[in-house]
């Protein structure tokens, strides 16, 4: 048990009057309670009258090792913080936020201070030391001098407003403060753990012996500094940040800067003090308090990588050392900027809602997004490489150059979400990255960015709330795609050399786009290759950054000419102001004349390019690394289509015969589809297309046509037409068959045919296609299950296996299964057992799930998005589900925020198979009617979905069917006979 809150501030006062000397004085009057009274800023951003420059914080999260779902009345958060800010105007207000924190006492000294001592002062970031001197030395030399009043480095009291709507306090002073001086605030407050993943919370893990161990941690982005203490928490106030943390002596701290020296306090408390970091913005400051091990290496500069996990499971970090200390070389090397801190420290947390927190140098994980168990496969490996190259991107971009506000957070998502692809193949070159790049970033950018519901990649946030909102597919995989775009129209030289320039001009500072397109335009001009220098590369990107959407672009052939046209990608009619926008394309095509790749940047609505001479097609966006869709008149497709199926030995990429690349194969299916999707070009059109799939072994384009009859499938059966969704099947398995019946059930191979594996045995194990597959997946699981869950299986079939025990199997395979994963030390082989749990059809099974996951109880609530997900393509269990999510909505609310990516995923992935008015008004009602939450991008979204499903039905069904029918006469065949 922990101590009192009285002890408590008798420690910290005590600390940081040591710390201070003779700065800390106690206040002449007591500070009065927060007022009632009216707010005296109305705007949900800061004023910009006051800057802080240096914080020194000082905590005692003060915690029981109850888990977390359980907190106590003795979890508390005791605080100080002492700001020095600087008045940028004379004013009585200092506006910063806080929220959920008492605050006890808030006072100001005006450290006023020699012209001279400013003047140091002002060269910021000076070290806490040499800061701590100036200041000691200023108000000694004033004392003796005696130029000043002893009164003016009194602490005077400060009154107290709160406006908890905007998550601002408002501090009156009042004797105003002067321009151009600096003062100390003063603030010591009480807090609480919080019960979401934001702020400060507990997460509790089981040791194998059984013991519950307790850890507190932080994650503060994009707005919860505020919940932890007071302070200016827009990304652009950046300022230094000295933290002191008491942590009882079983426990270690960590922070973002290596401690400086660690003091033992009265019982069992200790107190961590940390080195002054450099300039960064409040959202990346944190601290972890727990027991870990730690594995250790140093980069090739020296630098300190250390990855902290559990003491159980430090022989699961190896791989995520190896990979951090490799990247961290890398971008040194890319970016030509060091790495700026002493060390960086990887930490694996137990309960973690997103994949992993950037905070500079104390990067937080998921453990699913850092440890490797024993028995994770090559893809696994792969997820903790991009997830570790993802937050080391952001010591750069995000950490190092910060977007003035999150209206841009793209351009910290954007660059990290691109940027760890470019590294993980560098380092890893067989692991097919280019593929892997398409499939996370480009491809499903489009299709989320195809919706009326969609935003612009920048544009202007303000609450809390819509802040949270940017955090979408957008922010991060469409400025993910564009960049990409850009780099592969500007070549290396000019992105490379644009982007360096772009941080050694910004670093420790706050940018803008125009910053970023400002370099890139200085290196293209001075680049050799022609296309660079005639970009104006601010007009070409606003356009694709502004505005919502993206373009198609309509070919056609006529003799020697082609034909282009622009317009904006949707389904529904466009409005007039939609129906003229325009992008700057970077446009990329070959010929089946010259395969060479050919540049144009397209500005105007229609355009006319004249060729050298007559060609049979065109094929357009090569390699799929531009952020467009190509709608080919019906000629060329068919010239493609012939080309595809006739398969000549050729220049772009060669595989297999073809002509054209995987992924120009992969982007020639995802457009084609989604174009008749929304209505561009009859279905039969691209089901055509789909039929040279039979010649197809590349992982890449078998998985984007695979999807896209999954959806269809997933479509019909909510609509209960499940002859439809049988003939979708067996045109999957006309046509793919073959190669499913290729693969074994054995690990082994490269990481694409690792995966083209899964893909294809997962196919063949649906609906009963191909019944000996699952007889030999039941057999490997009750192998399994007799050796008592020791037999090694193979790693990346474990998925697939679990599953089919689970659905062909009884309570006992269930069971069985259940025990396994409590047994389990691994994060990612917990969650593959998670997911076959669910395909149990016992609803009794269903509902503990979503109740355990939810309550945390042996299910981690992180994973409630693994079992929806599960559940939600299902029509019977999305039924429980929705009915679950309804009845369980405001404790889903307490745990993921409104506007958080994971509760927007969460009601998303439910209600996006939808296709009914019925399920339609029970959506609208239960958000828009009953909790009036219709101005949310998710229930947009939802809504959308649904209209879109019931219109593609109504529009689509008897295309679709007839293709099939005529295609396949025989239609009720069993599927044995397909062999
Ligand atoms: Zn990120």
């Amino acid at each position: 048990m922990a101590l009192s809150a009285v002890y408590l501030s008798g420690v910290y006062l005590w600390s940081l009057a040591a710390m201070w000397g003779g700065l800390w004085a106690e206040p002449e009057n007591q500070p009065e309670a927060v007022l009632e009274g009216p707010f005296p800023w109305s705007h949900q951003r800061l004023p910009t009258n006051i800057r802080p420059d240096h914080y020194f914080i000082h905590l005692h999260p003060n915690f029981s090792s109850t888990p977390d779902s359980d907190l106590s009345a003795s979890d508390s958060l005791t605080g100080h913080v002492l700001i020095l800010v600087t008045a940028l105007d004379n004013t009585s207000l200092i506006v910063l936020n806080s929220k959920g924190l008492t605050i006890k006492e808030a006072t100001l000294t005006d450290l006023t201070l020699s012209v001279a001592v400013q003047r140091d002062l002002i060269q910021r970031p000076p070290s806490a030391d040499k800061q701590k001197r100036i200041l000691l030395h200023s108000a000694t030399s004033r004392q003796q001098d005696g130029d000043q009043p002893r009164a003016a480095f009194k602490p005077v009291s400060l009154r107290v407003l709160g406006s908890p709507s905007s998550e601002q306090l408002a501090l009156l002073s009042d004797k105003p403060l002067i321009a151009g001086r600096k003062y100390q605030l003063s603030v010591s407050y009480s807090g609480s753990f919080s019960r979401s993943y934001s702020g400060l919370y507990k997460a509790s893990y089981q040791t194998p012996d059984g013991d519950t161990r307790t850890i507190a941690v932080t994650n503060f982005e994009p707005s919860s500094a505020r919940q932890v203490f007071p302070c200016f928490d827009e990304p652009s106030m950046k300022a230094v940040f000295s933290l002191v943390v008491v942590r009882r002596s079983q426990h270690i701290s960590l922070s973002n800067m290596p401690q400086r020296f660690s003091k033992h306090l009265e019982e069992d408390l200790v107190e961590d003090h940390y080195q002054t970091s450099i300039r960064m913005s409040s959202y990346l400051l944190a601290f972890v308090v727990g027991d870990f091990s730690v594995n250790s290496a140093k980069t090739k500069r020296g630098v300190k990588v250390s990855v902290f996990a559990a003491s159980h499971q430090i022989n699961q970090t190896d791989h995520a050392l190896l990979e951090a200390v490799k990247t961290l070389d890398f971008y040194e090397e890319y970016l030509q900027i060091i790495y700026p801190l002493p060390k960086l420290d990887l930490v694996a947390l137990p309960d973690f809602e997103s994949g992993a927190m950037e905070n500079w140098g104390l990067v937080t994980f998921r453990e699913t997004s850092l440890l490797i168990g024993q028995f994770d496969s090559l893809r696994g490996q792969l997820w903790v490489s991009l997830v570790t190259a993802h937050e080391l991107a952001h010591q750069w971009f995000g950490n190092l150059v910060t977007m003035v506000w999150w209206s841009d957070l793209w351009l910290n998502e954007g660059f990290a979400s691109y940027l760890e692809y470019t590294a993980v193949r560098h380092l890893q070159p067989d692991w097919g990255l280019e593929d892997q790049h398409l499939l996370m970033n480009v491809f499903p950018a489009l299709e989320k960015d195809s919706l009326l519901t969609s935003h612009p990649v920048s544009r202007p946030v303000s609450c809390s709330t819509k802040i949270r909102e940017m955090f979408s597919d957008i922010s991060y995989h469409k400025g993910a795609s564009i960049l990409g775009m850009l780099h592969s129209f500007l070549s290396d030289d000019v992105f490379i050399g644009g982007i360096r320039k772009y941080l050694s001009e910004h670093r420790y500072s706050n940018t803008q786009p125009d910053d970023l397109w400002k370099a890139m335009s200085e290196k293209a001009k001075n680049s050799k290759e022609p296309r660079a220098g005639i970009l104006d590369v601010k007009s070409l990107m606003d356009s694709w950054i502004i505005q919502r959407g993206y373009p198609v672009v309509s070919i056609s052939i006529q003799g020697r000419q082609i034909h282009m046209r622009q317009d904006l990608f949707s389904i529904l009619p466009q409005n007039n102001t939609e129906a003229q926008t325009l992008w700057q394309i970077p446009l990329t095509f070959y010929t089946s004349s010259v395969s060479s790749v050919a540049f144009h940047l397209m500005k105007s609505k229609e355009e006319v390019l004249a060729l050298s001479e007559e060609v049979s097609w065109i094929k357009a966006n090569v390699n799929s690394q531009g952020f467009y869709r190509v709608n080919y008149d019906g000629d060329t497709l068919r010239a493609l289509v012939t080309e595809l199926q006739a398969g000549e030995e050729g220049a772009q990429g060669g595989a297999a015969g073809f002509r054209f690349s995987p992924a120009d194969r992969a982007g020639l299916m995802d457009d084609t589809f989604h174009l008749a999707r929304q209505g561009w070009v009859p279905y039969g059109d691209a089901f055509t297309l789909s039929m040279y799939m039979h010649r197809e072994e590349e992982y890449l384009p078998i998985t984007v046509f695979i999807n896209h009859i999954s959806k269809m499938i997933v479509q019909f059966s909510f609509n209960q037409q499940a002859c439809i969704s049988r003939l979708l099947r067996e045109h999957l398995w006309r046509v793919l068959g073959r190669q499913a019946r290729s693969e074994r059930w054995e690990e082994g191979g490269s990481l694409p045919a690792q995966s083209r594996r899964v893909r294809l045995l997962d196919l063949a194990l649906r609906g009963g296609l191909w019944p000996e597959a699952e007889q030999e997946a039941l057999r490997l699981f009750h192998f399994w299950m007799a050796k008592d869950g020791q037999h090694p299986l193979p790693m990346s079939l474990r998925g697939l296996i679990f599953r089919v025990g689970v659905w062909r199997g009884g309570y006992a395979e269930w069971i069985f299964l259940l025990q396994q994963y409590r047994l389990s030390q691994s994060g990612k082989d917990q969650v593959t057992m998670l997911a076959a749990l669910c395909r149990t059809t016992n609803h009794t099974n269903i509902l503990w799930l979503l109740n355990a996951s939810l309550q945390n109880h042996i299910i981690k609530t992180q994973d409630f998005k693994v079992v929806v997900d599960q559940l939600a393509f299902r029509p019977k269990t999305n039924e429980m589900l929705w009915r679950f999510i309804q009845q369980h909505w405001d404790q889903l609310v307490s745990k993921f925020p409104l506007g958080s990516l994971y509760l927007s995923d969460i009601v998303t992935a439910t209600t996006s198979h939808f296709n009914s008015t019925q399920k339609y008004d029970e959506v609208y009602e239960f958000f828009v009617t009953q909790r009036s939450l219709g101005h949310l991008s998710f229930v947009q979204q939802s809504l959308e979905m649904i209209k879109l499903n019931m219109r593609w039905l109504q529009a689509n069904t008897k295309a679709i069917q007839s293709w099939l029918q005529q295609t396949y006469p025989v239609t009720y065949s069993a599927y044995p006979l397909l062999h």
